[in-house]
């Protein structure tokens, strides 16, 4: 898991304790999971398995909805670029989405200009790069299917 974990004590930051609710995994009999990074070092941090891990991934579901929410994108088309290219193979339903991964990638812009929160910015790279991929191959495709022989 790359997300960074901030205001750790230096238990939580060496691996030791939970992120979320301070519980030391050394003297407790506490299942722990690796839920990101210290941003100090790079080394994996752990929260307990039940229930600080769930409580973080709710969290980052939220997130990501707002993000998508706020971008303009929907659930459909992230799992479609993702998944690769290849599902639209009309002209008209590459250029379509373009211009949704163009928007996409507009609103991305916007966000990062106003964000300097780390987890938040590394989540818009992401989103921008694969946007700007899919941008890319489906520019592509089009100049390629419009070429006028
Ligand atoms: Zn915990």
């Amino acid at each position: 898991m790359e997300r960074y974990f901030w205001h750790m004590s230096p238990r939580q930051a060496d691996g030791m304790a939970c992120v979320v609710c301070g519980a030391d995994f050394l003297t407790g009999k506490i299942t722990s999971v690796s839920v990101g990074r210290s941003p100090a070092d790079e080394s994996q941090v752990y929260a307990c398995k039940d229930p600080c891990a769930a409580v973080i991934a709710r969290e980052a579901e939220r997130m990501a909805r707002e993000m998508r929410a706020a971008a303009g994108i929907d659930a459909v088309d992230v799992a479609e670029v993702a998944d690769g290219e290849d599902a639209v193979f009309s002209v008209d339903g590459h250029f379509g989405s373009l211009l949704r991964d163009l928007r996409s990638l507009a609103g991305a812009e916007a966000l990062l200009a106003t964000t300097d929160d780390v987890p938040t910015v590394r989540f818009l790279l992401g989103l921008t790069a694969r946007h700007a991929e899919a941008a890319m191959i489906r520019a592509r495709l089009v100049l390629a299917r419009t070429r006028e022989d």
